[in-house]
């Protein structure tokens, strides 16, 4: 049996592992063809170029971990949708966060378990860099709400 300490990302290829310094970059490239729209469910094959998102990942040992990731845009054809185009929506890192879930679950269960403040001083020696503001935020929205927000999404 092997073990990975690289977490698996669906759909993505691992361009490069830049580790010289920290943050640890890990650049990865989505490798999905098609995608339904988030407004009206049709899928779509029509690229329409790319964009880039760096969420915070979680350490790696007390090494801090941004993701570089390349992700489509896409076009959608349905012709009266009102949504003209639409970026690639990822499982483990929802749309608007800057963390992956793994990462927020990881400061919500030391916010729930602790005070805020005890968590984010917590999370700066493991490498996860979050102010106490975005975890009380956080801790209000909760994690629940991030992946029943992401299952709604994927039910459209
Ligand atoms: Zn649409």
């Amino acid at each position: 049996m092997s073990i990975s300490i690289v977490p698996d990302y669906p759909n993505m290829t691992i361009e490069m592992i830049v580790g010289e310094a920290s943050p640890i970059q890990v650049v990865l490239t989505s490798q999905v063809t098609s995608a339904p729209c988030p407004r009206c469910g049709t899928p779509s094959t029509r690229i329409r170029g790319t964009y880039q998102r760096r969420p915070q990942e979680l350490p790696w040992g007390t090494a801090a971990v941004v993701l570089q990731l390349t992700v489509h845009r896409f076009r959608c054809d349905a012709p009266a949708c009102p949504q003209k185009f639409f970026c690639e929506r990822l499982s483990w890192v929802p749309v608007y966060q800057r963390r992956t879930i793994a990462c927020i679950q990881r400061i919500l269960t030391m916010a729930w378990e602790m005070s805020a403040s005890a968590a984010q001083r917590v999370a700066e020696t493991m490498g996860i860099h979050v102010s106490r503001s975005t975890i009380n935020r956080k801790c209000q929205q909760g994690l629940y709400s991030l992946q029943m927000g992401y299952q709604r999404f994927q039910q459209r």
